[in-house]
């Protein structure tokens, strides 16, 4: 059997692992149209702040490693066509641009996706850049050394946008954070979190500049020198957008299903709507657990499970997609975060009601120094009032207690009500935790009625 493989990020390095490791002798065809295979903008934060020193040490998976375990690894070699019918992809060699086409049994698609520009006057000026892939890390890494960059403006306050100011603003920039909703990280925390949150970032120098939308950028000599939005206007020698991200599939339109977005349709299986073609990664939707409905998740856990349940199908051995509950963890300067499943702030988009209770406590007995280890935790649990149903959580503390939230995403994807988490059983050590557990502290108090 030959499967080709497109994209060799998260997505695409899972389907090859997943196949080889159990087929080793599966003929394996992987593309990658940049020169270098397998790069984590997951780490680009470690890299830019120099706790991972060589921006190549960034990554999974290296070609010759892949090679060594007999897969065909083509760099800099665009897939740009796909005849379902043929069986076959055109291929384009950016080096020598020659076109070639190639046949194969099974066909992975994890082509991922691209940061989405903003459409406003100025875009196009230099020292406008993106945060994704190893060539922005290499440009945006020698702006945080750069002595006439000073002021930085991020466009965008989601987690990149955030990770973004904080590189930023620890390299002594003047940063500011913009961005049209009216909180940063608002789509992972709701208000209770965000409030702490911006206000660590106003004390780093980060000047939040929320609720505003981008009118255009101005520039002086073709390179870029400020922002202007619908309530202000900022300096900026650099600008760094994070306004969100489109899937990567023009070339596929009107050969495989694609939605309104460009996202592709893919089954339980992450087959496509063409035979013997799957897609995973940020390039899809997801079935997520909270509302049993699909949701778009761009994240790395999503596209390896993705890519793991499609090397399973293509060997011939069932696999469903499991649901996730779309968990993801940050660090804030001081603060450590997590969030899984439904928030306040998002049950709407979804058509859910829900009900919260917010709780603080600290994360070891009182007795317990905060030299030896204490800190205040502040936690969110969301459920839906009619059942009881666990939809999601929110965490936050100096100390890392992130964990928690696989704890609440498993709860999730298992459809565990208030009832079974409320006397759960947690483990206790004075070193680690308290007796009742912050999930037990907040499961028992939303039994009582609490909010
Ligand atoms: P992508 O990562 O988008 O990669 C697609 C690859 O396919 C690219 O290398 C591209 O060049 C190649 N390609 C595309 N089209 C073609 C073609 N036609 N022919 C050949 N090659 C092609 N997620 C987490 O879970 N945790 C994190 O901490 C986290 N941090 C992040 C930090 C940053 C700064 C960013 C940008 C993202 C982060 N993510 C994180 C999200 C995560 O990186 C993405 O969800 C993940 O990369 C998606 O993988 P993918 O395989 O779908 O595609």
């Amino acid at each position: 059997m030959k499967v080709i493989v497109v994209g060799s990020s998260h997505g695409g390095y899972e389907a090859v692992r997943g196949i080889i490791s159990e087929a080793p002798d599966t003929e394996i065809q992987w593309y990658e149209k940049g020169d270098f295979i397998s790069f984590l903008s997951c780490g680009m934060q470690l890299y830019l702040e120099g706790v991972v020193k060589n921006v190549n040490d960034v990554r999974y998976e290296t070609a010759g490693h892949a090679r060594s375990q007999g897969v065909s690894v083509f760099v800099r070699q665009e897939v740009t066509a796909l005849d379902p019918g043929e069986h076959t992809v055109t291929v384009h060699n950016l080096d020598d641009d020659s076109t070639r086409s190639e046949h194969y049994d099974k066909l992975v698609l994890s082509v991922g996706a691209v940061p989405a520009p903003l459409p406003v006057p100025g875009a196009d000026l230099a020292n406008v850049y993106a945060m994704r892939g190893r060539d922005w890390a290499i440009r945006l890494k020698a702006k945080t050394v750069d002595p006439t960059v000073q002021n930085v403006a991020v466009i965008g306050a989601g987690y990149i946008g955030v990770e973004a100011a904080e590189v930023f603003a620890k390299a002594g920039k003047h940063v500011t954070l913009i961005d049209v909703l009216p909180r940063a990280l608002q789509l992972y925390l709701d208000e209770e979190f965000t409030d702490t949150l911006t206000q660590t970032m106003r004390e780093h120098g980060i000047y939040p500049a929320m609720g505003q939308g981008v009118k255009q950028f101005t520039g002086t000599d073709g390179q870029v020198s400020g922002v202007e939005t619908d309530a202000g206007t900022y300096p900026a020698d650099l600008v760094i957008i994070s306004a969100g991200i489109k899937p990567a599939t023009n070339w596929l339109k009107g050969v495989v299903d694609l939605d309104t977005r460009g996202l592709i349709d893919v089954d339980a299986h992450q087959q496509t709507s063409v035979p013997d073609v799957y897609a995973v990664g940020d390039a899809t939707l997801v079935p997520f657990a909270p509302t049993d409905g699909m949701a778009r998740i761009a994240l790395a856990t999503v596209a390896r499970r993705q890519g793991r349940t499609a090397a399973k199908n293509i060997l011939g051995q069932p696999m469903t997609m499991p649901a996730v509950s779309g968990a993801s963890a940050l660090s804030v300067f001081d603060y450590h975060f997590a969030s899984t499943g439904l928030k306040e702030g998002t049950a709407d988009q979804f058509g859910v009601k829900t009900q919260s209770i917010f709780v603080t406590d600290t994360v070891r007995p009182q007795f317990v120094p905060d030299a030896a280890g204490n800190a205040k935790v502040a936690f969110k649990l969301t459920y839906d009032p009619a059942t009881k149903r666990v939809l999601g959580a929110q965490i936050m503390s100096t100390r890392d207690v992130t964990a928690n939230i696989n704890a609440i995403s498993l709860a999730v994807q298992g459809k565990m009500t208030l009832d079974d988490l409320a006397y759960a059983d947690f483990f206790f050590q004075p070193g680690f935790d308290r007796p009742w557990n912050i999930i037990n502290v907040a499961t028992q108090a939303a039994l009582l009625g609490k909010t």
